[in-house]
């Protein structure tokens, strides 16, 4: 193992274990991120290491922002703003994946993949944090109609897809630090970062399991019990296509658009 791989690992378990004092993460948490970290920083040095910082530390700031405000929203999610194994995984096994592929043969197209995966996960980070902070009734994204509950998955408000394009192009922007830089990648990167983010939302309204609470009588994600203690049954979608998978399948769709326009 090359000594840049042994340096890697050490700087990906330390800001896991950071992000795990800060309660960012959970342990299961930390272990995928350095996992992914390791990855990240071994194949794409310094300027992949600084892409992934940047969904890192704005990720983790914004979900502890004004974290009293959207107590009221964050009640509708499956989980808290502390990320387990699984949800590191899903937001970041793409991008380690496309790392991987760069680092192994060089192509710049894989580089675009390892960008516009995280450009996905920030631009709908951004889109979820930032979005339900404002005041605007969020609509389905199915029918653009509908008015939903903020923090609803498959809910888009102007406001929320105004922060997931600016989320998608401030890694975009990072990313021109490495690869082949030039105006076609910076705009395949920030796009396929929007319409992955776009692409979670519409999976979000469409297969992702939902729940219905019959003692709140109110949906939610969080099963098998709410959290007021009553079993939840499922109301619509598919019982295995949780959160996590939606994430995960929405930096693949993020990954593959950016791809094709580069
Ligand atoms: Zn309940």
């Amino acid at each position: 193992m090359s000594q840049q791989f042994l340096i890697a690992i050490g700087l990906a378990a330390l800001v896991g274990g950071l992000a795990w004092w800060r309660k960012s993460l959970s342990i299961s948490g930390a272990i995928g991120a350095t996992l992914i970290g390791s990855l990240t920083f071994g194949f794409g040095g310094l300027v992949g290491a600084a892409v992934l910082m940047t969904f890192f530390i704005s990720s983790s700031v914004l979900s502890k922002w004004k974290q009293q405000r959207k107590k009221a929203a964050a009640e509708k999610f499956s989980k808290g703003s502390t990320r387990d194994f699984w949800q590191t995984m899903a937001n970041g096994g793409v991008a380690a994946a496309g790392i991987a592929a760069w680092g192994l043969t060089g192509q710049p197209i894989y580089w675009v993949a390892f960008a516009a995966a995280f450009a996905t996960a920030n631009a709908d980070t951004w889109a979820t944090e930032l979005g339900t902070l404002a005041s605007q009734q969020p609509r389905k994204i199915t029918n653009l109609r509908q008015q939903v509950t903020p923090g609803t998955s498959g809910g888009v408000t102007l406001w929320g897809t105004t922060a997931s394009l600016l989320g998608a192009l401030v890694v975009a922007a990072i990313a021109q630090l490495g690869g082949a830089p030039s105006l076609r990648s910076l705009l395949a990167i920030t796009l396929g970062g929007l319409l992955g983010a776009l692409s979670d939302s519409l999976l979000g309204a469409t297969v992702q399991a939902n729940y219905h609470c019959p003692t709140c009588a109110i949906e939610t994600e969080q099963h098998p019990t709410h959290s007021c203690g009553t079993p939840t049954q499922l109301s619509s979608g598919y019982g295995w296509l949780n959160n996590d998978w939606v994430n995960f399948l929405a930096t693949l769709c993020g990954a593959g658009i950016a791809m094709l326009l580069s």
